[in-house]
Protein backbone atom coordinates (compact mmCIF):
# COMPACT_ATOMS: atom_id res chain seq x y z
CA UNK A 1 0.00 0.00 0.00
CA UNK A 2 1.43 3.48 -0.99
CA UNK A 3 1.51 5.60 1.98
CA UNK A 4 3.65 7.93 1.33
CA UNK A 5 2.20 12.50 0.88
CA UNK A 6 3.36 15.80 1.20
CA UNK A 7 1.93 17.56 3.94
CA UNK A 8 2.48 21.20 4.04
CA UNK A 9 2.41 23.61 7.41
CA UNK A 10 2.40 27.46 6.70
CA UNK A 11 1.96 30.96 8.28
CA UNK A 12 3.75 33.82 9.40
CA UNK A 13 6.56 34.12 11.64
CA UNK A 14 5.86 32.97 15.27
CA UNK A 15 2.82 31.23 13.88
CA UNK A 16 3.92 28.24 15.23
CA UNK A 17 5.23 26.16 12.18
CA UNK A 18 8.11 24.88 13.44
CA UNK A 19 6.48 24.26 16.58
CA UNK A 20 3.72 22.06 14.69
CA UNK A 21 6.67 20.27 12.75
CA UNK A 22 8.28 19.22 15.89
CA UNK A 23 4.70 18.00 16.86
CA UNK A 24 4.09 15.63 14.13
CA UNK A 25 8.07 14.63 14.19
CA UNK A 26 7.88 13.47 17.92
CA UNK A 27 4.29 11.20 17.03
CA UNK A 28 6.31 9.54 14.02
CA UNK A 29 9.01 8.90 16.46
CA UNK A 30 6.91 7.28 19.03
CA UNK A 31 5.29 5.09 16.07
CA UNK A 32 9.18 4.05 15.64
CA UNK A 33 9.16 5.50 12.58
CA UNK A 34 12.61 6.48 10.92
CA UNK A 35 12.81 10.25 10.90
CA UNK A 36 15.55 12.61 8.91
CA UNK A 37 15.31 16.57 9.30
CA UNK A 38 16.89 19.06 6.88
CA UNK A 39 16.59 22.51 6.79
CA UNK A 40 18.83 25.34 4.52
CA UNK A 41 21.96 26.19 5.57
CA UNK A 42 20.95 29.92 5.74
CA UNK A 43 18.96 29.64 8.80
CA UNK A 44 21.57 30.26 11.36
CA UNK A 45 19.59 31.98 13.97
CA UNK A 46 20.03 29.91 17.02
CA UNK A 47 21.84 26.75 16.25
CA UNK A 48 23.24 25.14 12.87
CA UNK A 49 21.78 21.16 14.03
CA UNK A 50 18.43 22.05 15.45
CA UNK A 51 15.31 23.24 14.12
CA UNK A 52 14.00 25.49 16.94
CA UNK A 53 10.74 27.23 17.40
CA UNK A 54 10.79 30.71 19.26
CA UNK A 55 9.41 28.54 22.06
CA UNK A 56 12.25 26.67 22.66
CA UNK A 57 12.08 23.48 21.38
CA UNK A 58 14.32 21.69 19.01
CA UNK A 59 15.19 18.34 17.22
CA UNK A 60 18.32 17.65 15.46
CA UNK A 61 18.57 18.16 11.92
CA UNK A 62 21.35 18.07 9.00
CA UNK A 63 21.47 22.07 7.13
CA UNK A 64 21.97 21.45 3.33
CA UNK A 65 22.60 24.10 1.12
CA UNK A 66 20.70 22.84 -1.57
CA UNK A 67 16.79 20.63 -1.66
CA UNK A 68 18.75 17.80 -4.17
CA UNK A 69 21.10 17.14 -0.65
CA UNK A 70 18.00 15.36 0.48
CA UNK A 71 18.22 12.71 -2.19
CA UNK A 72 22.02 12.07 -1.35
CA UNK A 73 21.49 12.17 2.22
CA UNK A 74 18.41 10.02 2.57
CA UNK A 75 18.92 6.78 4.62
CA UNK A 76 17.42 3.45 3.16
CA UNK A 77 15.25 3.32 6.89
CA UNK A 78 13.88 6.97 6.98
CA UNK A 79 10.00 7.09 6.50
CA UNK A 80 9.58 10.94 6.97
CA UNK A 81 11.49 13.39 5.61
CA UNK A 82 10.91 16.77 7.92
CA UNK A 83 11.61 20.35 6.04
CA UNK A 84 11.93 23.55 8.04
CA UNK A 85 11.99 27.11 6.46
CA UNK A 86 11.06 25.55 3.13
CA UNK A 87 11.15 29.17 1.80
CA UNK A 88 14.47 29.60 1.51
CA UNK A 89 15.00 26.61 -0.70
CA UNK A 90 15.13 26.46 -5.14
CA UNK A 91 11.81 25.45 -6.71
CA UNK A 92 13.94 22.20 -7.18
CA UNK A 93 12.48 21.30 -3.80
CA UNK A 94 8.96 20.53 -5.10
CA UNK A 95 10.28 18.05 -7.67
CA UNK A 96 12.45 16.47 -4.42
CA UNK A 97 9.42 16.26 -2.40
CA UNK A 98 7.09 14.67 -5.19
CA UNK A 99 10.01 12.14 -5.86
CA UNK A 100 9.52 10.94 -2.23
CA UNK A 101 6.10 10.99 -1.67
CA UNK A 102 6.15 8.57 -4.80
CA UNK A 103 8.38 6.41 -3.04
CA UNK A 104 5.85 6.57 -0.02
CA UNK A 105 7.86 8.52 2.34
CA UNK A 106 5.86 11.26 4.65
CA UNK A 107 7.14 14.29 3.56
CA UNK A 108 6.30 17.35 6.04
CA UNK A 109 7.54 20.41 4.93
CA UNK A 110 7.17 23.76 7.42
CA UNK A 111 7.57 27.27 5.43
CA UNK A 112 6.86 30.51 5.31
CA UNK A 113 3.85 30.97 2.41
CA UNK A 114 4.79 34.90 2.06
CA UNK A 115 7.80 37.41 2.40
CA UNK A 116 8.16 40.58 4.06
CA UNK A 117 5.89 42.39 1.41
CA UNK A 118 3.68 39.74 1.44
CA UNK A 119 4.25 38.07 -1.92
CA UNK A 120 4.12 34.53 -1.90
CA UNK A 121 7.97 33.29 -1.06
CA UNK A 122 10.23 30.80 -3.06
CA UNK A 123 8.97 27.54 -4.04
CA UNK A 124 5.89 27.36 -1.31
CA UNK A 125 3.05 28.07 -3.87
CA UNK A 126 4.00 25.31 -5.53
CA UNK A 127 4.02 23.23 -2.67
CA UNK A 128 0.81 24.09 -1.38
CA UNK A 129 -0.88 23.14 -4.79
CA UNK A 130 0.61 20.14 -4.77
CA UNK A 131 0.30 19.50 -0.88
CA UNK A 132 -1.66 16.16 0.11
CA UNK A 133 -2.41 17.81 3.47
CA UNK A 134 -2.29 21.63 4.38
CA UNK A 135 -2.45 23.65 7.28
CA UNK A 136 -2.02 27.33 7.19
CA UNK A 137 -1.11 28.85 10.82
CA UNK A 138 -2.02 32.13 12.36
CA UNK A 139 -0.23 34.35 14.42
CA UNK A 140 -1.36 37.04 16.98
CA UNK A 141 -1.16 40.65 15.65
CA UNK A 142 1.25 42.48 17.71
CA UNK A 143 -0.61 45.80 17.08
CA UNK A 144 -4.14 44.75 16.99
CA UNK A 145 -4.12 41.25 18.87
CA UNK A 146 -5.92 40.07 16.19
CA UNK A 147 -4.96 37.05 13.63
CA UNK A 148 -1.63 37.50 12.11
CA UNK A 149 -1.05 36.41 8.58
CA UNK A 150 1.47 38.33 7.92
CA UNK A 151 5.23 38.96 8.68
CA UNK A 152 5.86 42.88 9.51
CA UNK A 153 9.36 43.54 8.78
CA UNK A 154 10.22 46.29 11.77
CA UNK A 155 13.44 47.55 10.74
CA UNK A 156 14.17 49.25 7.37
CA UNK A 157 16.25 47.20 5.00
CA UNK A 158 15.31 46.21 1.45
CA UNK A 159 17.00 42.60 1.44
CA UNK A 160 14.57 39.60 1.13
CA UNK A 161 16.62 37.78 3.13
CA UNK A 162 17.16 38.42 6.60
CA UNK A 163 17.80 36.47 9.39
CA UNK A 164 16.25 37.49 12.50
CA UNK A 165 13.45 37.13 14.69
CA UNK A 166 11.43 39.79 17.15
CA UNK A 167 14.37 42.27 16.48
CA UNK A 168 13.68 42.30 12.67
CA UNK A 169 9.87 41.03 12.70
CA UNK A 170 6.74 40.82 14.24
CA UNK A 171 3.26 39.37 13.40
CA UNK A 172 0.88 41.32 11.81
CA UNK A 173 -3.12 41.08 10.81
CA UNK A 174 -3.90 42.13 7.27
CA UNK A 175 -5.12 45.73 8.40
CA UNK A 176 -2.02 46.38 10.73
CA UNK A 177 0.68 45.10 8.23
CA UNK A 178 2.57 47.88 6.28
CA UNK A 179 4.93 46.39 3.52
CA UNK A 180 5.77 49.57 2.44
CA UNK A 181 7.56 50.51 6.30
CA UNK A 182 10.58 48.64 5.31
CA UNK A 183 10.75 50.33 1.96
CA UNK A 184 11.11 53.64 3.21
CA UNK A 185 14.21 55.58 3.99
CA UNK A 186 14.81 56.76 7.60
CA UNK A 187 15.84 60.22 5.97
P1 LIG B 1 7.33 29.74 13.46
O1 LIG B 1 8.16 28.53 13.15
O2 LIG B 1 6.02 29.77 12.71
O3 LIG B 1 8.09 31.04 13.28
P2 LIG B 1 7.56 28.86 16.19
O4 LIG B 1 7.03 27.47 16.18
O5 LIG B 1 9.05 29.01 16.15
O6 LIG B 1 6.89 29.70 14.99
O7 LIG B 1 7.07 29.66 17.46
C1 LIG B 1 5.73 29.74 17.85
C2 LIG B 1 5.69 30.34 19.27
O8 LIG B 1 6.12 31.69 19.23
C3 LIG B 1 4.35 30.41 19.90
O9 LIG B 1 3.94 29.20 20.50
C4 LIG B 1 4.54 31.49 20.95
O10 LIG B 1 5.07 30.94 22.13
C5 LIG B 1 5.63 32.37 20.37
N1 LIG B 1 5.17 33.68 19.89
C6 LIG B 1 5.90 34.82 19.96
N2 LIG B 1 5.26 35.86 19.36
C7 LIG B 1 4.08 35.39 18.91
C8 LIG B 1 2.96 35.96 18.18
N3 LIG B 1 2.94 37.25 17.82
N4 LIG B 1 1.93 35.16 17.86
C9 LIG B 1 1.93 33.86 18.22
N5 LIG B 1 2.96 33.26 18.89
C10 LIG B 1 4.02 34.00 19.24
MG1 LIG C 1 10.07 28.27 12.38
ZN1 LIG D 1 -3.80 43.87 13.63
Amino acid sequence: MKTGGVEVVCGPMFSGKTEELIRRLRLARIAKQRIQIFKPVIDNRYENEYITSHADQKFLCTPITDAKKILDQLQDNTRVVGIDEAQFFGEDLIEVCEKLANRGLRVIVAGLDQDYLGQPFGPMPQLLAIADDLLKLKAVCMVCGGEATKSQRIVREKDRVIVGASECYEARCRRCFDPDFSLMTSR
